[in-house]
């Protein structure tokens, strides 16, 4: 007798006496067209076959494990995994790793086997032969999306962990970020991760601190790098007069040479602005960067310069600081950029936002800004998440 089920919201898993359950493996791909077995549910709704049976298990980050140590999952009327008092929701996301309660996608079968995509998957039905099934079409659950615009996953700090720092972001609902390079090292590296992650993104600049190591050949190299299909703005570039290895008339230079090399590419720009804004907005307007636009990253000035920005075509992104106990400026920023040309970001490992402070950041954490406005603009979190992931979304020219 076929035994059918789907997987989906509503749709219960079998029945108490017959049904059976796609399992996962220690590579945590379902089956193989030839082999594979299927878990089944019993009355406790553990995994497993009547006399023997297999549980899928989990691993640190929720993936499912081995066969030494796991955790049954269990189900529920609804197909959330977990325990009888604590579950989480299984998701699969285009590299099969499951998510979090908060932020799933609904796993999906392809011909091979394999899940899906986030938009339209393959649900597996169970058959006497056990082969997958039809297809449906299913509306991801996620109450919320972020998009983190600056995020220095290519730095040494992330060397040992950074799939951790990948999954934790998605589970915090970070759904798209912008790996910013800057210099020799970093560059090549945030276009590796764009090439190996969706929904992640590369800019290519030459930072201010380093711009008296900068010549033509970097900027050469700079424009063949635009034309990379995931790189989407050029920076960091700016002004940065905290640190004096480069005098200010070579940052300027160099700043001036970015611009217009973005005017001819163009490209927006990402601007890095330390105690120098006065002279990074009088650069823009003679540059005229307003052809190009831009973004003023983890903007930390009065909000009095906010609408020269805005003039300029230029968005407001805020980081970290704007949950600092003792940062005024950022939190009046907060309140005056119109929401649609605001932005989030982190800047890790950098600037930590409250309660993390001091600490190594991560994109997870953009999720305490956004937080944080929505607090100060006396808006929902919905809102600023909707409003900033958008924005970020069409600065960037990214399609869904
Ligand atoms: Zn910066
Ligand atoms: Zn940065």
């Amino acid at each position: 007798m076929p035994c059918e089920f789907l997987f989906g919201r509503q749709t219960q898993l079998g029945t108490e006496n017959s049904f059976i359950v796609p399992k996962c493996r220690n590579d945590l791909s379902f089956g193989t067209e030839n082999s594979f077995i299927v878990p089944k549910c019993r009355n406790d709704l553990s995994f497993g076959t009547e006399n023997s049976f297999i549980v899928p298990k989990c691993r640190n980050d929720l993936s499912f494990g081995t066969e030494n140590s796991f955790i049954v999952p269990k189900c529920r009327n609804d197909l959330s995994f977990g325990t009888e008092n604590s579950f989480i929701v299984p998701k699969c996301r285009n590299d099969l790793s499951f998510g979090t309660e908060n932020s799933f996608i609904v796993p999906k079968c392809r011909n091979d086997l394999s899940f899906g995509t986030e938009n339209s998957f393959i649900v597996p039905k169970c058959c006497n032969d056990l082969s997958f099934g039809t297809v449906i079409q299913y509306e991801k659950e996620a109450p919320y999306m972020l998009f983190d615009t600056h995020v220095h996953l290519n730095v040494e700090q992330f060397r040992e962990d950074r799939e951790e720092v990948m999954q934790r972001a998605k589970q915090a609902g970070v759904e798209y970020m912008v790996v910013v390079g800057f210099d020799h090292e970093t560059i090549p590296k945030a276009i590796e991760l764009a090439e190996n992650n969706d929904n992640m993104y590369a800019t290519v600049g030459w930072h201010p601190v380093d711009a008296i190591d900068m010549t033509e050949k970097e900027l050469n190299w700079l424009e063949e790098l635009v034309e990379h299909p995931k790189v989407v703005a050029l920076g960091e570039m700016g002004l940065d007069y905290h640190w004096d290895k480069s005098p200010k008339d070579v940052q300027k230079e160099v700043f001036r040479k970015q611009i217009r090399l973005a005017k001819k590419v163009e490209m927006p720009i990402i601007i890095h602005n330390r105690e120098a804004t006065e002279d990074i907005i009088e650069v823009l307007q003679e540059e005229n960067a307003a052809e190009v636009g831009g973004i003023m990253h983890c903007y930390n000035d009065s909000a009095d310069y906010v609408q020269e920005c805005l003039d300029m075509n230029f968005f407001i992104s805020l980081g970290g600081p704007v949950t600092f106990k003792n940062a005024t400026l950022p939190k009046e920023v907060a309140k005056v950029v119109p929401l649609d040309r605001l932005l989030i970001e982190t800047d890790c490992p950098f600037l930590a936002p409250h309660p993390n402070r001091g600490k190594r950041n991560e994109p997870a954490y953009v999720k305490l800004v956004a937080e944080k406005i929505a607090e100060l603009r006396e808006i929902s979190f919905e809102q600023v998440s909707q409003a900033t992931t958008e924005n970020a979304l069409k600065f960037f020219n990214i399609e869904r």
